[in-house]
C-alpha cells in the first residue's frame, strides 16, 4: 500500500489561477484553460487539439499509471501471500513426512493397554490390543523396513517393521503376513489381515512399539502415537 501513496503523492494536480498542471510521473502538461491550444505536452500529446483533449489525455494517462501501479501493488502481495502459503505448506509436509505416522489398523476398539496386568501375559502387556474382527487390514503405522515376517511364538503369526535407528513396531496374531523379510513399506501400506494366532483369546491385532526389534524392549504405544500426531 506505500507503494500506492507513493504513486499518488507523484501524480500532482493543482488547480492554481486558473491553471492546471498535471504531474505525472515525467509527464508534464500545463495548459491554460480556456486556451485552444496546449502550452506544454507530453510527445504523445502534441497532436491535441483542444487543451481539454489534453487534460482528458493526461487524467486517462494518470488513471492507467495509478490503476498499473495498484495492480502492480496487487500482484506483488499475491506473490508474496502465494510464496508465503507455498512454504507454510512445505513446512506442513516436512512436519507430515516427520511425524508421518497412522494407527496400526481402522475401525477397532482399543483393547488391552499398555502394561496391563493379565491372566493371558506372564509379564504384563507388552503392546496395545487394537479390537477387530479377523481378515481386516494390517497396516504400517509408518515407512521402514521389514524386520521380521513370520512365526513369533505367543504372538502367533507376527510382523517387525524397523523404522529407524532405535526405532521399531511389531504386529501381532495376524491370520496373513502379506511382505516379506526386507520389504520397504509405506507409511499406511498394507501389511496383512489381522486374526487370532498364537496366544490370543479372540480376533485382535496386538501393536507394539519397541527401540530394538526384540520383545523386552517395548514403549507406551498410544502415548507415542499421540506424540507423533496419532490420537488412537
Ligand atoms: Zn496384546
Amino acid at each position: 500500500m506505500r507503494k500506492i501513496s507513493t504513486m499518488k503523492n507523484r501524480t500532482l494536480k493543482s488547480v492554481t489561477g486558473g491553471r492546471v498542471a498535471v504531474v505525472t510521473g515525467g509527464l508534464v502538461a500545463a495548459i491554460a484553460l480556456g486556451s485552444t491550444a496546449a502550452m506544454a505536452a507530453a510527445p504523445a500529446q502534441h497532436d491535441a487539439t483542444s487543451a481539454s483533449s489534453v487534460v482528458q489525455a493526461v487524467q486517462k494517462q494518470a488513471a492507467s499509471q495509478k490503476a498499473a501501479a495498484a495492480k502492480k501493488a496487487a500482484d506483488a502481495k499475491a506473490v508474496a501471500e502465494a510464496k508465503k502459503a507455498n512454504e507454510a505448506k512445505k513446512a506442513a509436509e516436512a512436519k507430515a513426512r516427520v511425524n508421518g505416522w497412522v494407527t496400526p489398523t481402522t475401525h477397532y476398539v482399543l483393547g488391552a493397554g499398555y502394561a496391563q496386568a493379565g491372566p493371558h501375559w506372564i509379564h504384563k502387556h507388552s503392546g496395545q490390543d487394537f479390537v477387530v474382527p479377523s481378515g481386516s487390514t494390517v497396516r504400517a503405522a509408518h515407512t521402514g523396513t521389514v524386520v521380521t515376517a513370520g512365526w513369533g511364538g505367543a504372538y502367533g503369526n507376527n510382523i517387525v517393521i524397523k523404522h529407524g535407528s532405535h526405532l521399531y513396531t511389531q504386529y501381532g496374531h495376524l491370520s496373513k503376513i502379506e511382505v516379506h523379510l526386507g520389504e520397504k513399506v509405506a507409511t499406511g501400506e498394507e501389511i496383512g489381515k489381522s486374526g487370532s494366532t498364537g496366544n490370543s483369546t479372540g480376533p485382535h491385532l496386538h501393536f507394539e512399539v519397541r527401540t530394538t526389534p526384540y520383545y523386552g524392549s517395548s514403549v507406551e504405544p498410544l502415548h507415542f502415537l499421540k506424540t507423533h500426531g496419532v490420537n488412537p
